[in-house]
């Protein structure tokens, strides 16, 4: 059950919550307690603290994340946490709006994307996202699918976790430098495999996740709903992207994690283009949370899925 924040500020409010006479370092089992949102976070966290610390997942398995309120429940397991986690404003609004009213005398905030290189939503490309910052800019909040802004990421969480553990710092310092090192490699495979296709056009029959990727390695996308997977394409718009998937002859269209591929399967037997499956890793099903499955899997799968779709050598 989800609970508007307003009511959760009343049940905090009645709580005897964070004085000073809470542990530095509260206990999860002896070990600091450490929670992200997204599920790029929880693995590059988990990846640099190894049994040292717990981390935890604040989405549940399978739940779409642009629309995620935290539960009372979610909040009483961030003030008992030594660290959170979390990506910026513009994708967890929440966050921000929460930590504003935490005691954060015994709790540590990483906002994992400060100072990463934000890309500008144009309106032409946007659609109209009731939850984007106010102001004249809007950026698009999936900059975990840069890999090189994953990179400064992990350098964020790793100051966090150093913070709340010096002792062991070393350690950390080890581990973030061979998840950097990996996504180096994750980043030299994408730029190989896309060098050389018959087609740069991706269209996206799902929500507007992959720009920063596109970016990154010279691709032209497509997305048919705005960055907050909550905009469904009026059917002029359905027309049009017919249109786009049949004049520039695309053999694919990609469906995304988490929703429906109806959006998807419309275009794609509209058009006689395949689907495949580009996942942006927002958070894994139940399943694959169990199978343990990581960020460079989705990834991987990903290079696949893109390489087949769009003909790549
Ligand atoms: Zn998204």
């Amino acid at each position: 059950m989800r609970v508007k924040l307003v009511w959760v500020w009343l049940l905090l409010g009645l709580l005897p919550l964070a004085g000073c006479d809470r542990p530095a370092v509260p206990p999860a089992g002896g070990r600091p307690l450490v929670v992200t949102t997204l599920f790029p976070l929880y693995d590059f966290t988990r990846t640099i603290v190894g049994d040292r610390m717990k981390v935890q997942l604040l989405l549940p398995p399978g739940v779409e994340p642009h629309h995620f309120e935290p539960r009372p429940e979610d909040l009483l397991t961030i003030q008992r946490a030594s660290l959170f986690v979390y990506t910026l404003p513009a994708m967890e609004p929440w966050a921000a709006r929460l930590l504003q009213g935490l005691d954060l005398r015994h709790l540590r905030v990483v906002e994992a994307a400060a100072g990463v290189r934000l890309r500008e939503i144009g309106r032409e490309e946007g659609g109209d996202d009731e939850d984007a910052p106010a102001g004249p800019h809007r950026y698009d909040p999936h900059v975990w699918l840069d890999f090189a802004n994953a990179q400064q990421m992990v350098e964020q969480i790793l100051a966090g976790v150093v913070a709340v553990d010096p002792a062991h710092a070393a350690e950390y310092r080890d581990r973030a430098a061979a998840l950097k090192a990996r996504l180096v490699t994750l980043d030299r495979q994408f730029r190989e495999g896309l060098s050389s296709c018959r087609s740069r056009v991706v269209l996206q029959g799902g929500h507007n996740a992959f720009g920063y990727l596109a970016r990154r390695y010279g691709l032209t996308y497509l997305a048919a709903e705005g960055v907050t997977a909550d905009t469904e394409p009026t059917p002029r718009q359905m027309v049009a992207l017919v249109q786009q998937v049949r004049a520039r002859k695309a053999q694919a269209v990609f469906s995304e994690e988490l929703v429906s591929p109806r959006l998807a399967e419309t275009l794609a037997a509209e058009t006689g283009a395949q689907v495949l499956r580009l996942n942006g890793a927002h958070n894994l099903t139940k399943e694959q949370f169990e199978r343990g499955v990581t960020f460079f899997d989705l990834m991987e799968q990903n290079l696949q899925n893109l390489k087949q779709g769009l003909g790549c050598r």
